[in-house]
């Protein structure tokens, strides 16, 4: 397709179907190139409507944004134009096309010279460009027609105010937080404005004497689950709720019903998963017991029926491990710590989890079986320390001392992890980064004398060591932003699976339980933007039809959750989806639960109904239903994120387990239950 069609397909199906209709702004939209203003590597996606990163940190906006926003101007061919937020230059560029003169204001000066450099290639001799504090306007040109700041303030500059001509139009994103309202004041009079709101949008901050203060760089932590959100950049408008009632009416047609999930109809999907070496198994919320009690009977038929024989959680190694040694006749079973006592508890103490623990055992006794059940995360940089010296104690205390020293360097930290990192990135003197690699490095030299010994408790330990040299890392990453440590942490999980592979040896076929976050393809959400990957696109890669990803959804119901890390757990309210999201097609289908297959040969028009992005919702361990839009929906295209989606349409809450003291005492027995 060449840019000239994909720019007419752009006007055609995100401007003029969602009701724009200046003639004008749709033909400026159908003339720039928005390529020409994105970094050379986002080009193949110019045309997609959704926000892009440019330099900076900062967002090129939603190709339907500029145009509602342009829109919302009413600006004629002989009138002047400010804007506040020049980034790529592609809306002014937009603004250059239908006004007489446009002069546009950048704080960040990187971005305005070539945003400058990019408009005079394209031919653009009406828009002049200024490296400047746009929330005072730009006086010398004042005053203007329409004013349109491309970034959220607290509230409407005075000086924007002061610098628009009677009769003028300043459109701008206005809201405390990242959410905001597009607002268009009009200048009636000298002393009068008039004030409309335009809907909920989202953009970047705008930073400056009358915006936000200039934030000095806040990282925080990203809730476990929850996925990482852009810094900014509107987040797509509604789609026509027209169109949407035929594809949830096609979603209908396509699936196939579960009635209970005792009963559930699996057949199909074992069918089809059965043959694959890995199947991930996902999960919309970290706490709704239908996405457990349903993973938990697909993992029981794929060990039934098709031979698979380990499994791996969202969880730590160590506590993990306690189950393992549990379930697998013949390990020892003790440890002198309680398994999941931290935060997120529910997570893995609840009673679903308790069911499949016991299955299992039961399972491994009788049949001689060795279903194997293992941690892929690296929140456990103590404990896994501590495994690892109780190890060497046992095979070699004089590699236990030197660990003892080495790790003994991250104790200070051991309450706040996250603070070792930052520590170590001011002070060098304190990272223990060569400590825990040579560990590692080390423990490994050593393999074929310890793995003599046992091969499991070797294979144990190293992984431990792995956890803390991955957790350090990771910890450290978490200053240089969010991104970076996802995809660390995403890599450490997806190695784990590797290895995992090859220790239990060549046959060996594995489930993996994940949020949906991890296991859908972030090839195929927002995330890919971002330049995020997960578990399940490195297992795509890695294992290309031989993965199967089975994405979760729910409309409403109860979620086990905290407000904050850290908090207590609450059973909250999920509210109903939004109206531009999945959730809420599958919703609208009116089946109440279901199994929808998505992978070839799937149904033509189904798949080419839901291809197109939208919304989808991910809870954490963290639920903040005030802010659901910007803390957990996500832009994404479902159909190429799963292989599979079953549906529940209303959940409860997970029934957690009461908590244990953090590092109580394990007297054997079950692990869970104590
Ligand atoms: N219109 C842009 C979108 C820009 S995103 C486009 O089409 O690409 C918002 C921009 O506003 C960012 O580049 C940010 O650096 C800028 N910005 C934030 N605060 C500002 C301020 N006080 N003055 C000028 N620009 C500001």
């Amino acid at each position: 397709m060449t840019a000239a069609s994909a720019r007419q397909t752009m006007v055609e199906r995100h401007l003029r179907a969602r009701g724009l209709r200046d003639e004008r702004v749709l033909a400026a939209m159908g003339s720039v190139a928005r390529e020409a203003f994105l970094p050379p590597d986002l080009e193949a996606v110019a045309y997609d409507d959704r926000p892009l990163p440019i330099a900076g940190g900062q967002t090129i906006s939603q190709p339907y944004i500029v145009a509602l926003m342009t829109e919302a101007l009413a600006l004629r061919p002989h009138e002047r134009a400010l804007e506040i937020g020049t980034g790529s230059g592609y809306a002014a560029a937009i603004l250059g096309r239908v006004a007489k003169e446009v002069d546009t204001v950048e704080r960040i000066e990187e971005l305005a010279a070539s945003a400058a450099e990019k408009l005079a290639e394209q031919g653009f001799t009406n828009v002049r460009v200024h490296h400047a504090d746009g929330t005072l306007g730009w006086p010398g040109g004042a005053p203007y027609d329409a004013i349109i700041v491309a970034a959220g303030g607290p509230e409407l500059p005075r000086a924007l105010l002061d610098q628009l001509a009677v009769g003028g139009r300043l459109v701008m994103p206005v809201g405390d937080g990242r959410d905001q309202q597009l607002v268009r004041v009009t200048r009636v009079d000298e002393a009068d404005y008039r004030r409309e709101d335009l809907g909920a949008v989202r953009f970047v901050p705008l930073i400056g004497a009358q915006g936000w203060a200039d934030p000095d760089d806040p990282v925080k932590r990203a809730p476990r689950g929850t996925i990482p959100r852009r810094t900014g950049g509107p987040l797509v408008a509604p789609s026509p709720a027209t169109r949407a009632s035929t594809v949830a009416r096609l979603i209908a047609e396509c699936a196939v019903p579960i009635a209970a999930i005792d009963s559930a109809p699996l057949d199909g999907l074992i069918d089809r998963i059965g043959d694959a070496r890995v199947v991930l198994l996902g999960e919309a919320t970290h706490g709704t017991s239908e996405f457990y009690r349903m993973r938990a009977k697909i993992t029981q038929e794929l060990v039934l029926r098709h031979g698979f024989t380990a499994i791996a959680v969202e969880a730590d190694w160590p506590d993990a491990a306690a189950i393992d040694r549990y379930i697998r006749p013949g390990r020892p079973t003790a440890r002198p710590w309680a398994p999941f006592a931290r935060f997120p508890t529910w997570m893995w103490r609840n009673t679903e989890t308790a069911e499949l623990v016991e299955w299992l055992r039961a399972y491994n006794a009788e049949a001689r079986g060795a279903v194997s059940f293992s941690g892929l995360d690296l929140y456990s940089m103590y404990t896994s320390a501590y495994e690892v010296v109780r190890y060497l104690d046992r095979v070699d205390p004089t590699a236990a001392q030197v660990a003892r020293e080495r790790y003994g360097r991250l104790t200070p930290w051991q309450h706040d992890p996250a603070a070792y990192g930052k520590a170590a990135l001011v002070d060098r003197m304190r990272s223990c980064e060569r400590d825990v690699v040579a560990m590692l490095r080390e423990l490994l030299a050593k393999r074929l004398d310890y793995a003599a010994q046992d091969g499991d408790e070797f294979f144990d330990a190293s992984q431990n060591a792995r956890v803390v040299a991955g957790a350090e890392n990771y910890y450290r990453a978490m200053y240089y932003g969010s991104v970076e440590s996802w995809n660390l942490r995403d890599q450490h999980m997806f190695d784990t699976i590797a290895r995992l592979l090859s220790h239990r040896g060549p046959d060996t076929k594995l489930i993996v339980w994940e949020h949906n976050s991890h296991v859908g393809d972030a090839a195929a959400t927002e995330m890919a933007v971002r330049g995020e990957h997960n578990v399940g696109h490195l297992c795509r890669k890695a294992f290309g039809d031989d993965a199967y990803i089975v994405g979760f959804g729910t409309d409403h119901g109860t979620v086990a959750a905290a407000s904050q890390w850290d908090d207590p757990m609450e059973i909250m309210r999920v509210r109903p989806a939004r109206s531009d999201s999945y959730e809420r097609l599958c919703h609208d289908s009116a089946v109440r639960a279901f199994l929808l297959h998505l992978r070839e040969p799937v149904r033509e028009v189904l798949r080419e109904e839901l291809v197109e992005p939208r919304l989808e919702r991910a809870i954490g361990v963290i639920y903040r239903p005030q802010t659901e839009l910007q803390s957990h929906y996500f832009q994404a295209v479902l159909p190429e994120q799963f292989d599979e989606y079953i549906w529940f349409d209303e959940t409860e809450a997970v029934h957690a387990l009461a908590p244990l003291p953090d590092r109580g005492e394990l007297r054997g027995g079950h692990p869970l239950l104590l």
